[in-house]
């Protein structure tokens, strides 16, 4: 019997002893897996989802209802108020309308400015008459400046034949009748004359239009811009026609030459019809009882044929409203015969009735003036002495002449 006791008492405590053991080794591996020591075996087989962006947490108060229950409240106030977003105002800018500079101060400015450009041309001049004894080598010297400076062989020769034959037979009594004598003889060449009033004169039932033409690269776009500035400062009411719809950037440079004095600019699609676009600015001009319409044309010289059918065309479809008062061929004084040949195949396009002579700030080639009007029978009528706003003028022959001989 005492046997059987001590078997059992021996059993309960083995018993004990084992589960003892038991529970230290869980809690060793608890705290092994805590420690991250040991990895669980279960490896999750998905990629967790992406939790939801957890909404706000409402503010809690910081104890709660005697219940139990979480009660929302007012967020505590923070130290600065939010301030509600600013709105700001949009900006509308007021278009500033210029007030172009008026004629006869711009003739002043830029007879100036052309008497302060001293080139080969003024020189040669100057030099002719400060010379006591005009010898053989003087006057071929004046020969070559008057042909470097453009002016033909054809008006070369005949200024140097009238001033050799009125010199030898008046003597040269001192410099100031040598000038006067060469200041003469200029003029005559220069031809005073000739009418070069513009035709920018409304009649009673249309207004004038003008039509500008010329090879790219000219400043035809820039010379409509500027006319118009001249046009706004004699009071005109002026309307502007950009049917040079094949170069991409003369329509938005037209119109921001006409926002700046306050003239509309009527413009098409690029690529669209010349023609049409013509039509549509004279059609504004007259609806809108405008003194004057000014059309820019395209001046591409692909053929010469091509040019006469378009610059034809939209001189026709112009005058369906109104006629063209007035045809300005813009040449760029810098480029010489090229300059010359370029202006005999427009004015056979189209009756050219005016000349714009750009760029002469920079040329020694002023002899062109007189060239151009002998080839075409047409009066330079403005002259462009700049790449200012208000650096185009009418063309005076008298203040040409005199800035060429000024010392
Ligand atoms: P378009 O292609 O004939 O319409 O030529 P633009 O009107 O675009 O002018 C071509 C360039 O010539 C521009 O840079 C103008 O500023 C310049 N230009 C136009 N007229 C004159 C001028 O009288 N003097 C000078 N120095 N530059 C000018």
């Amino acid at each position: 019997m005492a046997a059987v006791d001590l078997t059992i008492l021996l059993l309960i405590i083995i018993g004990a002893v084992a589960l003892v053991a038991l529970g230290v080794g869980a809690l060793g591996y608890r705290s092994q897996l805590r420690k991250g020591r040991v990895r669980p075996e279960i490896e999750p087989t998905e990629e967790p989802e992406e939790p939801e962006e957890p909404a706000p947490a409402p503010a809690r108060a910081a104890d709660e209802d005697e219940d139990g229950s979480d009660t929302l409240v007012a967020p505590p106030p923070t130290a600065e108020p939010e301030t509600p977003p600013v709105t700001e105002e949009p900006v509308v800018e007021e278009p500033v309308v210029e007030e172009p500079e008026p004629t006869e101060s711009r003739l002043i400015r830029l007879r100036r400015r052309l008497a302060g450009q001293k080139n080969a041309l003024s020189r040669g001049l100057l030099k002719l008459i400060s010379t006591d004894q005009i010898d053989e080598d003087t006057w071929e010297d004046f020969e070559d400046t008057l042909l470097t400076a453009d002016l033909g062989i054809g008006p070369t020769t005949e200024l140097v034949e009238a001033l050799r034959t009125k010199l030898r037979v008046e003597g040269v009594a001192g410099s100031d009748q040598a000038r006067e004598t060469l200041r003469a003889e200029l003029l005559t060449l220069v031809d005073p004359s000739l009418d070069r009033s513009l035709g920018t004169d409304a009649s009673a039932e249309h207004p004038a239009v003008v039509m500008v033409v010329g090879v790219n690269g000219t400043g035809k776009t820039t010379s409509v811009g500027k006319l118009a500035r001249v046009l706004v400062s004699e009071d005109k009411d002026v309307v502007l026609g950009a049917a040079d719809t094949f170069r991409a950037a003369a329509a938005e440079q037209l119109s921001t030459w006409g926002e700046r004095v306050g003239v509309p600019t009527v413009r098409g699609d690029e690529g669209s019809d010349p023609a049409s676009v013509a039509y549509d600015a004279v059609q504004a001009g007259v609806d809108g009882e405008s003194d004057v319409v000014v059309v820019d044309t395209a001046g591409r010289l692909h053929t010469k044929t091509g040019l006469m059918d378009e610059l034809g065309k939209v001189k026709r479809v112009i005058e369906k409203l109104a006629p063209v008062t007035e045809v300005l061929l813009v040449i760029d004084a810098t480029t010489g015969q090229n300059g010359l040949t370029q202006a005999r195949i427009f004015s056979e396009a189209v009756d050219v009735t005016g000349i714009v002579l750009t760029k002469l700030d920079g040329s020694a080639k002023g002899g062109i003036v007189v060239q151009v009007q002998r080839e075409l029978g047409v009066p330079v009528k403005l002259v462009g002495l700049g790449e200012g706003a208000d650096d185009l003028a009418p063309f005076d022959p008298e203040g040409f002449v005199d800035a060429l001989l000024t010392d």
